[in-house]
């Protein structure tokens, strides 16, 4: 800094000439000396000087005061004032122009070093100063994250342009204003406003973070979801003296989310779908073959075909046939319940009647291998309940505990209706194979079969149908079983299946209300 080139201005030549001589001496250079105002402006002009020192009573139409002002509107230069005295008012006009020091005549030359030193550094820092300041304001203006800062009362007094844009505010009308309305933040999931995070970290004196589901209320009631962190604006090492928070859209990153969610269940869907075509052909093949086969053993023993292979073949056209029938009716099943078209018509009926008649004509059709013992442990079992889906329901258990159970096997059918708590329970225990435990989780998706009935005739498609009859009278399906030892399914139904989708309707109905 000793190399620092300095403008004197001083009316007194002599006085000036000692100042110059001085400064040479102390290793600066003097660019030129100056006795007006108006010759100084013109020479700080034309000499660019690092520093001017600066005579605050000069002869003529401007003082120093005056000059100094005037140069610094021109140039970036810092200025020290020399004076011999100074009243109250000449101080107040020269602080008018942020001088960089005072000296005050008479003065050593150690006097005038210290003070042109600290002048320089001073300017010196405010020139970084004012740069950081700049730099600063350039990044919070171009940054895509929105700012607002607040100060320790919880009053907005900074927001960038994305803040501007993302509330819907004006900076200058958000200013003075409390964060919490200006940043007025909402819990997406229960819909009831959250504590803004400046009064939070004015609070805990910490950084917070925004939970997962929260949106911003704009100015004009526009929700956007967001992600953000508020900080403690520190003055020490622990006053706090504002806060900053942070902020950004998420509403692409939402919608991205939600597309990629939307394309894994559309793949998912397609998955299933082609894995269901393959499966229903691959089960129509099955009895397409016994059947050709049967016609082609037919034709080929032509006038040899005895009554008794005759009657043989055509048993075997005939179990294909209703295999076949039987997997037309799930297949058409599913695809109705599936495109949610299911008809749902619950009657009043007696399902101690139901069940002694179901297992009547099942016992007729399936000619069955095995005893069903029923017992019904209620007096009043009146219910209303959707009979097709109930005979679906029943018909399936019950198929599978014969297909399931060793000839012969006794398969037990309990009902319980309870008044009180409004249900009927069914209970369907055989005493057959059972289902291994890893498999048991998976009973009800479509085409799963356990691993110990590889050899044992089935599409896997029964328990999904059982599951959406259950679904549709609103009630509750349970499993418990063990390998070589059996298997029981508990169905527990509503007595009254209109009144509880009734029920259901109305807490929906509430809930939407509620909102
Ligand atoms: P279908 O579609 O012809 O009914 P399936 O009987 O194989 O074929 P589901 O009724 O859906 O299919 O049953 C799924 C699987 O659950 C069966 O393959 C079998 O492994 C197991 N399972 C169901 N009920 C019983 C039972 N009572 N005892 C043992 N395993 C059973
Ligand atoms: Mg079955």
């Amino acid at each position: 800094m000793g190399q620092a080139r300095i403008l004197v201005v001083e009316d007194e030549v002599i006085v000036a000439r000692t100042i110059a001589s001085q400064l040479s001496q102390l290793g600066y250079v003097v660019t030129g000396t100056a006795s007006s105002g108006k010759v100084a402006i013109a020479k700080a002009l034309e000499t660019q000087p690092e520093l001017v020192l600066m005579d605050i009573i000069l002869k003529g139409e401007m003082d120093g005061i005056a000059t100094a002002s005037q140069i610094r509107e021109q140039l970036d230069v810092p200025v020290i004032y020399l004076t011999a005295y100074g009243d109250d008012h000449t101080l107040e006009r020269a602080k008018i122009t942020q001088p960089f020091g005072y000296i005050v005549k008479p003065f050593t030359t150690k006097d005038l070093k210290i003070a042109i030193e600290i002048g320089l550094l001073k300017h010196q820092l405010e020139r970084e100063l004012r740069e950081n300041r700049d730099q600063l304001a350039t990044l919070l203006n171009s940054m895509s994250d929105a700012v607002i800062a607040a100060n320790e009362q919880g009053k907005v007094t900074f927001m960038n342009p994305a803040a501007e844009a993302l509330t819907g505010w004006q900076e200058k009308d958000a200013l003075g204003n409390e964060a919490a309305k200006i940043f007025h933040i909402v819990d997406e999931v229960t819909d009831t406003t959250l504590e803004n995070p400046v009064t939070k970290v004015l609070r805990e004196q910490q950084v917070v973070y925004l939970g997962e589901f929260t949106s911003l209320i704009t100015k004009n009631g526009k929700r956007v979801p967001i992600g953000d962190s508020a900080s403690p604006l520190k003055r020490g090492s622990d006053q706090i003296n504002g806060v900053v928070v942070v902020f950004w859209d998420l509403s692409e990153r939402r919608q991205t989310k939600l597309l990629e969610q939307a394309l894994e269940k559309e793949q998912e869907l397609n998955r299933l779908k082609s894995l269901f075509i393959s499966t229903v052909s691959h089960e129509f093949r099955n009895p397409l073959t016994v059947v050709q086969t049967a016609v082609e053993l037919m034709e080929m023993q032509g006038v040899n075909l005895t009554d008794t292979k005759r009657g043989i073949y055509l048993k075997r056209i005939q179990g294909a046939v209703q295999s076949m029938e039987k997997l037309m009716e799930e297949v058409l099943f599913m695809g109705r319940a599936e495109a949610e078209k299911l008809i749902f018509n619950p009657v009043t009926l007696n399902l101690e009647q139901f069940c002694r008649e179901l297992i009547e004509d099942f016992s007729i059709i399936k000619s069955s291998v095995c005893e069903i013992i029923f017992t019904c442990h209620s007096e009043n079992t009146s219910a209303v309940m959707d009979e097709g889906l109930l005979h679906y329901l029943f018909g399936n258990l019950l198929s599978n505990a014969v297909k399931y159970s060793p000839t012969g096997g006794k398969i037990q059918f309990d009902l319980i209706c309870d008044p009180i708590e409004k249900v009927a329970n069914f209970y369907i225990q055989d005493r057959g194979i059972g289902i291994p435990e890893p498999d048991q989780a998976r009973l009800f998706e479509s085409f799963y079969r356990a691993s110990n009935v590889q050899s044992i005739k089935g599409t896997g498609l029964g328990l999904v149908i059982v599951k959406r009859c259950v679904d549709a009278h609103r009630g509750q399906i349970n499993v418990t079983s063990q390998v070589g030892v059996g298997t029981t399914f508990t169905i527990i139904l509503p007595l009254n299946s209109e009144l509880s989708l009734t029920e259901v309707s109305n807490t929906n109905l509430k809930k939407e209300c509620d909102k």
